[in-house]
């Protein structure tokens, strides 16, 4: 099994506008420093993806989206389609992040709809699961992630067209992380159900990346962490000093 490329991916949110496109300016500066590990890619709101893009164009950071419709095109009021985005210039889109199940009541059947939709626009997937305090309080953490898993992830999926990003969603934005021996045990868990959901070419290949309050301070401990492939990074990635704080855990940065 070919060694896997880690990726460290920022979702900006609702967060930036054209004033924010310095820090992308900065980020190709800083990429352009450091070698090719790990890969990077930043999630701009949908209305600055093409800005991005092109100020990129000639930096290793790829673009990504933060959410798509499931059809291509429609009657679908304010929506954005997985095709949209690629024309648009991303090569990438988070489907099922916790702030939309949670906030937009999405379901696993729909975010696996939106990752098929991201599979049929030539986008990757970067399928977010994770569990809440009141499960992990009650010790559902492993019941709920292997539920997410076999009902978000859709049975075509591949090691090249998705990516897994654990993120339980009591430590998003709120400065609070797993132990270590917590985050490995989750890892382990969702490759050993991705193995039994999609067989082990697909599930020993995919990349598996943590997220919750990743900052440059932890990211060193958390990267090294056994099937931990990377990070999905919201308030550390707005700054390109923090963002390549975090890089750094890779010794490249
Ligand atoms: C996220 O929203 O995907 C995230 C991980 O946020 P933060 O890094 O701010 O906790």
């Amino acid at each position: 099994m070919a060694e896997i490329q880690p990726l460290v991916a920022g979702n900006w949110k609702m967060n930036g506008t054209q004033e924010s496109l310095g820090e992308i300016r900065a980020m190709c500066e800083r990429a352009a420093r450091i070698g090719a590990r790990p890969h990077l890619m930043i999630c701009p709101p949908a209305t600055l993806i093409s800005r991005v893009k092109g100020l990129v164009a000639a930096s290793p950071i790829q673009v990504g989206a933060q959410d798509c419709h499931t059809a291509e095109r429609g009657a679908h009021t304010g929506d954005i389609s997985a095709e949209m985005l690629k024309d648009a210039g991303a090569s990438a889109v988070i489907v099922g992040h916790s702030e939309r199940r949670g906030d937009h009541g999405e379901s696993d059947a729909l975010v696996r709809a939106k990752a098929l939709a991201a599979h049929r626009a030539g986008l990757i997937a970067i399928i977010c699961i994770g569990e809440t305090e009141g499960q992990r309080r009650y010790e559902l953490t492993l019941p709920v992630l292997g539920r997410q898993v076999r009902a978000s992830v859709p049975e075509s999926a591949t090691a090249a067209n998705t990516i897994i990003a654990y993120e339980p969603v009591w430590a998003i934005g709120t400065g609070l992380t797993p132990t270590t021996d917590d985050v490995a045990e989750a890892h382990a868990f969702i490759r050993q159900t991705l193995a039994e959901h999609l067989g082990e070419e697909a599930a020993g290949g995919m990349r598996i990346l943590y997220g919750g309050s990743v900052k440059p301070a932890n990211a060193a401990e958390l990267m090294s962490v056994a099937n931990v492939n990377g990070a999905l990074v919201g308030g550390a990635s707005l700054k390109a000093e923090d963002f390549f704080g975090i890089v750094a855990a890779y010794g490249s940065a």
